[in-house]
């Protein structure tokens, strides 16, 4: 058959299968329409998951009759006047987002430009209509109906109303979240959805009020601000501590040069920021903003621009991966603030639920009894130990650092210590668990870490895959102080363990761990990100097992490192090392505020 060139309508029907592959796309390339015409108010209305309906409302500063007219031809756009693709400044660029959607729906534009005439266009299908004259006021009013009606075959690929309007509002949140000094309002089915306004002029506060609009507020208090600059790079934005994470990485929500973006290469350096403070399937909930000139970053790899290619992504990678793990530091000693409100609620709860229900004392007996039953839950540290000091001393001496003087030991793993401002509640067994992770990866930089030999090799049977994913890794291994060797098919016998774990930790379960670790993570991650995978397993290994009975030293000697120690208010699954109760909080529990 002879080689012809396609119609039009065909070629803007199979680019249609691209550019707008779901309502929300079409959402996405009409609101980005919106802000390039420097729109201050923006309003999407949809109907039925925008498949019946998709309107977007703004002020911009319309089209002309001619541009109205061209706007709808393919490739026809205003976007690049020197036909220049290294230096993109708009949204759009591409000139085919309107003709596409014309093909698959029944579009209509309207526009005016300030001072002039209103126009309106609309095409079918692809079947232009003739120009008219419009009662529009301001802006540019655009009305798509009946999605893909002209491509049923599409059309079959939707997804619920629910599901394509959820898909919407997302995307109108990523550009709300990106644009701040724009009013942004969704309605759905003549419902408003949300209606995010502008109340500063300043650019911070702007971007700070929307996030606490779109993400609220408990993500603000739970947030660390990120900035970091090196050259012409720029990092800024919001990522959550730790100890506020998810269990997706949906809100991660990242955006280049003011575009939402779904980049591996981000994401992947997102990952390795919190390595050392989040397991795996643990997400922060974060948005970041990376600003670099145009000509440094190529958005043209993907029809709907999700995907970038950087010129430079080692130093992206390395400025996410630090400004990220600085402010982490910077903020280290700091849990997650709703925790404290947590707690508080939980003890609110019980106060309705006490855990014991009085009976009156039928003899002096039972009261007696009832004393000691309660001594018994609340064991404060013994007196009678030989070195303890009177416990005012004690407390005095350490009142004032940060996680203040240990004064209780309670169900063998919480310690209670008196802080300046309230009390605090530590999970031991969480606490040494970083400190034994900190220690470890202080002493890989030293050197390697110092191990110590078995009398008698441990084996350890795991299947041959196990097997050799850890003997691959053996010269690694043995750089954190693990020394094992094949021992047969699907065996391994471990000759050395780190020293810290000398004595503390069961081989065998250790090596399965490690075994686990890789095959969860083995081929994706670099080298250093491995290593401390391996190690904060090991930290585990060797912590201190809730159920162990620490002195009253011992208990403060924990505090203070705990203080001295990077990131302790996470222990190395994210969890929260302590919790802690202010006299505010306590006076509120009761009534007294
Ligand atoms: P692109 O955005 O890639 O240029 P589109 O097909 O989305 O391609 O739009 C074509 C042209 O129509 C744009 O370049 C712009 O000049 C004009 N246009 C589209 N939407 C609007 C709007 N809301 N306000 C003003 N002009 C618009
Ligand atoms: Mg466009």
């Amino acid at each position: 058959m002879p080689i012809r060139h396609l119609p039009d309508y065909l070629v803007n029907q199979i680019a249609a299968g691209e550019v707008v592959e779901r309502p929300s796309a079409a959402v996405k390339e009409l609101v980005e329409n919106s802000l390039d015409a420097h729109a201050t108010r923006i309003e999407v209305n949809l109907r039925e998951g925008g498949k019946s309906q998709i309107q977007v409302i703004d002020n911009g500063q319309g089209m002309t009759r001619q541009d109205l007219e061209s706007c709808i031809e393919r490739h026809a756009t205003s976007k690049l006047p020197q036909d220049d693709l290294s230096t993109i400044a708009f949204m759009g660029f591409r000139g085919e987002a309107l003709p596409s959607i014309g093909s698959v729906s029944r579009l209509s534009i309207a526009t005016v430009q300030s001072g002039q005439e209103a126009w309106e266009i609309g095409v079918d299908g692809g079947k232009k209509r003739d120009v008219k004259p419009s009662a529009i006021k301001t802006g540019t009013q655009v009305d798509v109906r009946d999605l893909f009606y002209a491509t049923p075959a599409r059309l079959k690929f939707l997804k619920t109303d629910q599901a394509e309007y959820a898909a919407c509002k997302d995307v109108l949140q990523r550009l709300a979240m990106a644009n701040p000094g724009v009013a942004f309002r969704l309605t759905h089915n003549g419902q408003q959805s949300f209606h995010y306004t502008v109340t500063s002029n300043d650019p911070a506060e702007q971007r700070r009020n929307r996030l606490r609009d779109v993400l609220g507020e408990e993500f603000i208090q739970n947030a660390l601000e990120i900035h970091a600059v090196r050259n012409t790079l720029a990092l800024s934005g919001y990522a959550s501590l730790p100890t506020y994470s998810r269990n997706t990485s949906q809100h991660e929500y990242l955006f280049v040069n003011g575009r939402t973006v779904r980049d591996k290469l981000l994401l992947g350096a997102l990952k390795a920021a919190y390595a050392d403070v989040l397991p795996s399937g643990r997400y922060p909930v974060c948005v970041l903003f990376l600003d670099l000139p145009p000509e440094d970053v190529d958005v043209n790899v993907h029809p709907a621009k999700a995907e970038v290619r950087f010129l430079e992504s080692g130093a992206v990678r390395s400025l996410i991966v630090n400004g990220i793990r600085h402010a982490l530091l910077a903020g280290a000693a700091k849990t997650s603030s709703t925790l404290g409100s947590d707690t508080l609620e939980r003890f609110s709860a019980n106060a309705n639920q006490p855990a014991f229900s009085y009976r009156p004392p039928i003899s002096s007996g039972g009261s007696a009894m009832l004393a000691e039953r309660v001594m018994n839950a609340y064991q404060p540290f013994p007196e009678t130990q030989p070195s303890a000091r009177p416990m005012d001393a004690v407390i005095a001496e350490h009142a004032d650092y940060p996680l203040g003087a240990a004064v209780a030991h309670i169900h063998e793993n919480y310690i209670i210590a008196q802080t300046a401002q309230g009390f605090i509640i530590v999970d031991q067994h969480a606490a040494h668990e970083r400190l034994v992770y900190e220690k470890f990866k202080q002493q890989l930089n030293a050197s390697p870490v110092p191990s110590q030999g078995l009398l008698v090799p441990a084996i350890v049977s795991l299947d041959d895959v196990a097997a050799n994913r850890l003997l691959a890794q053996s010269a690694q291994l043995e750089s954190l102080g693990l020394r094992i060797e094949a021992f047969g098919a699907g065996a391994v016998a471990v000759q050395a363990v780190p020293a810290l774990l000398a004595g503390r930790a069961d081989p065998v379960k250790l090596i399965a761990d490690i075994a686990d670790e890789l095959a969860e993570h083995g081929q994706t991650q670099g080298l250093e990100e491995r290593l401390n995978a391996v190690l904060s397993r090991m930290a585990c290994h060797g912590s201190v097992r809730s159920g162990r009975k620490l002195s009253q030293e011992e208990m403060n000697a924990l505090l203070r490192q705990m203080e001295a120690t990077p990131l302790s208010g996470q222990c190395n699954h994210g969890r929260p090392t302590y919790v802690q109760l202010s006299l505010k909080d306590i006076e509120s529990l009761f009534g007294r505020r």
